[in-house]
């Protein structure tokens, strides 16, 4: 099967904060291998905009080096590169001052999509969108694109997304959550919503719980400043878990459509039951064997923000009825994964002695370090010696099943090229955001009132004791982070 590349229709992409790590790391790389496949016309133009005093031609020296870096599969081709360097314009702007807009905005086409990438503190959101509205940038083909964190709390979500509809409708607004455009998220709602065979399925009657896990190895350093005051809570429940949540337990849309798709996520949001305190632990990594402590990485020494979160989540609606959903994030832990495993009942009636021990089936969607879907399943052990079972796993990878011959697309550059095509299916509405935030606000509310304390756990474990008993109670257990699948 041979991937197909289909070319997005001219753009203007202004990029606000071109010279920050999000848009030197990401945005810049995923745009240059769009460029490198062909999918970004030749005429499309980035304008990238900063606080900094600098010139188009130190802009493009610098964008060289982040290139060699993040792309460096594609950089060596010098001829690729300085094409795509050309498609460049920097202007030095500060948001903050009327300096630079009608030169800025006096560049952009009226025949192209406009796209206004808004990197930059959320702090400047509104600024920036009242002032393309004030000179006149916005066209009916203009979007704009913000970062998370959308917001500390609903009060700040709202006044937000009031902010940005004051220049652009609700149809031209992008709200990133960069899970929604990894390979593996699409790839459930394929399987999900594509085959007859997992639907039946997919409900309380078959599935017995679903983990959802995302763990990072690394600490905060570098980020304690905006961490300490966000938590895992904040940075990774409210937005990526409650997305792969959404995903997994939404009804089937009855088109695959933006607003369709979404009001199917906002459904389960809303059917969450109030989360029960003593379902919910919070956690904050120590020092284990020189790995450093949360606190000594956030430099405050007294700090009881979390750096890990587990929780049980009941969905309360006829489909999941029964059917616990366990949520586990948090930094500095064994390995680096991102997984959703859906753990199916056991067959009603053993026949097999030897079966009491094993595993029920499980389906294992997993988004990071690798992505790919594999099925666990128990079958007869081949061969003589009498009747054994075995546990086969069936690795649903795609580069395998596809004969390697995937496009693989970093989860931004897909998501900058929906922008482009004006497909919201992979963004998070306005009302779904604070809909998570109604959620998560009462959660935190209990914890600083009652100034609670998170558990500790080592640097490089698998979480505070209390989390495992989270599972324990119910009889199960987390699977392993960083576990590797017997392929
Ligand atoms: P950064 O501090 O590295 O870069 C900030 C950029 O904003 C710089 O280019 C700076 O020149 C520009 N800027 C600051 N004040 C400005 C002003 N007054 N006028 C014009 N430009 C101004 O930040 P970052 O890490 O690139 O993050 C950007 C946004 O993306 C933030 O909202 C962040 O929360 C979000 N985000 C970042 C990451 C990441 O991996 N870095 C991941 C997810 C979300």
């Amino acid at each position: 099967m041979v991937s197909r590349v289909i070319p997005v229709s001219s753009f203007d992409l202004v990029i606000f904060g071109a010279t920050g790590d999000l848009a030197q790391r990401k945005i810049l790389p995923g745009l240059f291998r769009r460029f490198s496949v062909g999918q970004m016309p030749r005429d499309a133009r980035i304008i990238a905009t900063a606080r900094s005093e600098i010139d188009t031609d130190m802009f493009r020296a610098d964008l060289r080096t982040s290139l060699a870096e993040f792309a460096p599969c594609i950089s060596g081709d010098a001829e690729m590169l300085d094409q795509f360097l050309a498609t460049i314009v920097y202007i030095h702007l500060d948001v903050m001052s009327q300096e630079g807009w009608s030169e800025l905005v006096g560049l952009l086409r009226r025949s192209a999509v406009r796209a206004f990438y808004l990197s930059v503190s959320t702090s400047l959101f509104g600024t920036i969108a009242s002032r393309l509205s004030s000179y006149e940038a916005v066209t009916p083909e203009s979007r704009i694109v913000v970062e998370k964190p959308f917001g500390n709390d609903l009060a700040i979500a709202r006044a937000l997304n009031a902010d940005l509809r004051q220049g652009f409708e609700e149809s031209q607004i992008y709200r990133i959550d960069h899970y929604l455009g990894k390979e593996t998220v699409q790839n459930l709602m394929a399987l999900r919503f594509a085959n007859a065979l997992w639907e039946p399925l997919w409900n309380s009657t078959h599935i017995d719980h679903v983990q959802i896990t995302v763990a990072e190895s690394l600490g905060v350093e570098g980020r304690g400043e905006y961490y300490n005051r966000a938590g895992a809570m904040r940075d990774m429940v409210q937005n990526h878990l409650m997305q792969l949540l959404c995903l997994t337990a939404m009804e089937p849309p009855s088109r695959f459509e933006p607003n369709a798709v979404r009001d199917e996520k906002v459904k389960v949001i809303e059917a969450l039951a109030p989360a029960n305190p003593q379902e919910i632990v919070r956690g904050q990594y120590r020092d284990k064997e020189g790995q450093g402590s949360y606190r000594e990485h956030a430099g405050d020494p007294t700090s009881r923000t979390e750096s890990f979160v587990a929780m049980k989540v009941a969905i309360a609606n006829w489909r999941w009825a029964g059917t616990p959903f366990y949520l586990r994030t948090g930094k500095r832990l064994r390995a680096r994964t991102s997984e959703i495993a859906v753990v199916f009942r056991e067959p009603p009636h053993m026949i097999f002695p030897e079966m009491e021990n094993r595993r029920s089936n499980q389906m294992i969607i997993h988004l990071q370090p690798d992505e790919g879907i594999t099925l666990h399943n128990t079958i007869k052990e081949p061969g003589p010696g009498g009747f054994r079972l075995a546990e086969v796993t069936l690795d649903m990878t795609f580069a395998n099943a596809l004969g390697g011959q995937t496009d693989s697309q970093d989860a931004y550059e897909r998501l900058i090229m929906d922008v482009i095509r004006g497909d919201q299916t992979l963004f998070m509405r306005g009302d779904e955001v604070e809909a998570a935030w109604a959620w998560v606000d009462p959660i935190i509310a209990r914890w600083e009132e009652a100034r609670h304390a998170p558990e500790p756990y080592d640097a490089g474990g698998s979480g505070p004791e209390e989390a495992l008993m989270l599972m324990h109670r119910d009889g199960w257990r987390w699977r392993e982070i960083g576990r590797v699948e017997d392929k």
